[in-house]
């Protein structure tokens, strides 16, 4: 009986048109019959704004170096057992050609977080050259943490037209417990970072980690709110997984199963995109962590953009944010062939030599010229 009224309510939410914090929570607490009705329209509304392309941007892991210290992550300054690399300049290039002439069309370029002249002068570098190698034709992603305002502008300027910075959690007492108390972590300083690259005219992503302690199925039914409300163009977010070198291990007791950590990660990509139909939502490596086919799994219940690693294979062992990282002996050509039959194999296609852009940024900005135009008409008259 209880499960036929449960049912009701999430076939009603499923067909509302706007949704409240607690009708996310209760789709994130789907099961059963529930579930299967909430990834069949989460995969529907895939297919029907975004067809069934899948586009691919092949990651680098450019430099394991961090300033900083987050308690879950386990390349963290203080890890003393992390052997500490730098990728040279022609690793990255290749890397980089590598991705263009496997027809990637994008890649990202990951590392630590690092705030020196001479890192934003090499990225600034890094980013002209692979422009000019491809002609223009490789897009580019960020996810290099905290910058200023000015050196997100710079690396603009260089080529780079998307930017990730995860906000890691919406609620900020969690967000101080799972990071050191101390003036390099300021909740509203990452927020101000995320209007800053919006500003500066980046396809804007963000993110959090699914299943870390003390986190609550509300909490993560109001971190989906927050990008839906911040009107945000692409998420990356995945289940957390822990490090027996980082202090957030001692709370390893407080953890979901893997399996649920995983479910519960399926269904925020899920109800996701039922809320934001045309951003780019990524099937991220850390699913796949816990489960061999998990970005498939992920793919057909509404993401979209796939990240295969391309960092060469010597420094893979050595960029683990979180033990048990797949791929970490894979050649890229492997990886490459791996994912292209996999993807194939769940009836979507990838989408080669795109940018993949994400459509919700052009809808923006459509929108706001709209605003504008009116606004001057208004004032005008
Ligand atoms: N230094 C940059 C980019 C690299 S870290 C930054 O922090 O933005 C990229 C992402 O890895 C982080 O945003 C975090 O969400 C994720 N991550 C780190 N440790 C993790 C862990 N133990 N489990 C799952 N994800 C983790
Ligand atoms: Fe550094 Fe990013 Fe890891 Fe934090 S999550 S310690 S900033 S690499």
């Amino acid at each position: 009986m209880i499960g036929v009224t449960n049912m009701k309510k999430t076939n009603e939410i499923l067909q509302q048109s706007s949704f409240s914090l607690e009708d996310i929570t209760t789709l994130l607490c789907s099961q059963g019959e529930e579930l299967i009705l909430l990834f069949r329209k989460a995969n529907e509304i895939r297919k029907q704004y975004l067809g069934n392309k899948v586009y691919l941007r092949g990651l680098i892991e450019l430099s394991n170096i961090c300033e900083k210290d987050c308690l879950y992550c386990g390349i963290r300054k203080s890890n003393i057992h992390v052997h500490r690399y730098n990728l040279s300049e022609k690793e990255v290039l290749d890397a980089a050609r590598f991705a263009y002439e496997n027809r990637f069309g994008s890649v990202v370029l990951q590392s630590g977080e690092i705030t020196s002249q001479v890192f934003v002068r090499r990225i600034e570098s890094l980013l002209l050259q692979i422009k000019s190698m491809t002609n223009d034709k490789l897009g580019i992603t960020l996810s290099l943490g905290e910058q200023e305002p000015e050196v997100y502008r710079r690396w603009f300027e260089a080529g780079a037209h998307r930017y990730l910075l995860r906000i890691e959690t919406t609620n900020e007492k969690l967000f101080r417990k799972i990071h050191p108390n101390n003036p390099l972590y300021d909740f509203k300083h990452r927020l101000d970072c995320l209007y800053s690259l919006r500003e500066t005219g980046y396809q804007t992503g963000t993110g959090v980690m699914i299943g870390l302690p003390f986190q609550t199925v509300e909490d993560l039914a109001a971190d989906l709110l927050f990008f839906r409300d911040f009107d945000i163009d692409m998420v990356g977010m995945g289940p957390y997984l822990e490090h027996s070198g980082t202090p957030l291990y001692e709370n390893r007791d407080q953890l979901l199963p893997l399996e649920q950590r995983f479910n519960l990660s399926l269904k925020m990509v899920a109800v996701l995109r039922i809320l934001m139909k045309d951003i780019n939502i990524a099937a991220t490596t850390a699913l796949q962590t816990i489960d061999p086919l998990g970005r498939e799994k992920a793919i057909n219940v509404g993401a979209n953009v796939v990240m295969p690693n391309i960092t060469p294979i010597q420094y893979r062992k050595d960029y683990l944010l979180y033990e048990g990282k797949p791929c970490t002996n894979e050649e890229p050509a492997q990886c490459t062939n791996c994912l292209g039959f996999r993807i194939n194999a769940i009836e979507n296609e990838i989408g080669y030599d795109s940018w993949g852009d994400s459509r919700h940024f052009f809808a923006r900005r459509e929108n706001r010229n709209r605003e504008n135009l009116t606004g001057t008409a208004e004032s005008d008259s």
